[in-house]
């Protein structure tokens, strides 16, 4: 199992890509759960402030701790989340170890401003959004990745099949069954 992190600008295409991934890993009998920040959010800061302590407190403990919990029961984990500090995924990484894989999703701020599916550019331009990664506040790109999508390049299904390639690659997932006959 392993727990994997796309991590992004706003609108790069996250969201996008966690969904068709975990469509394809339950299609290959893997059990996975996609842990989206927003999603998660409204549960557990209902009026969010996006301080850099409550963003501390929501990477650093509540999200690891749903990962954990998940992973600890052979549960795939895939975390939607922008998580704009490279320290939150490097203590992912921390906790993970090499169970960890980053996945950048590559998109120019032009673009996702151009894309802005749900509103927030606008939002952080109109001021009604204070701290919007890559806006008010840095987005610090990954230094290594694991594996990087490039959303205005490759199409989603390109994306996918990427980082599926590179799970099989580092062990972390049974390569796909091309023929019956090689279950028998
Ligand atoms: P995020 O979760 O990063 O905020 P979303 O997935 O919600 O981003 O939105 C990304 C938008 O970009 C969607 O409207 C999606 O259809 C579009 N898009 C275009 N090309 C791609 C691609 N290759 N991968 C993912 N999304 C893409």
């Amino acid at each position: 199992m392993f727990v994997l992190w796309l991590t992004g600008i706003p609108a790069s295409g996250k969201s996008t890509i966690a969904k068709r991934l975990a469509q394809e890993l339950k299609s290959r009998g893997v059990d996975c759960e996609v842990l989206e920040s927003d999603e998660i959010r409204k549960i557990v800061t209902p009026r969010a402030s996006y301080t850099d302590e409550e963003r501390d407190w929501f990477y650093g403990v509540i999200l690891i701790w749903l990962a954990k919990l998940l992973f600890r029961h052979n549960i795939a984990v895939i975390i939607d989340a922008t998580g704009h500090k490279r320290a939150y995924r490097e203590n992912a990484r921390r906790e993970f170890g090499d169970k960890f894989v980053e996945v950048y999703v590559k998109c120019s701020l032009e673009t996702a401003m151009r894309r802005d599916p749900k509103g927030l550019y606008r939002a952080a331009l109109e001021g009604r959004v204070r701290t919007l990664p890559g806006i008010q506040v840095p987005y610090e790109k990954p230094v290594s990745p694991d594996v990087v999508v490039d959303t205005e390049r490759e199409d989603v299904d390109t994306c996918v099949r990427k980082i599926l390639d590179y799970l099989v690659n580092r062990g972390l997932l049974r390569p796909q069954k091309y023929c019956d006959q090689l279950d028998t």
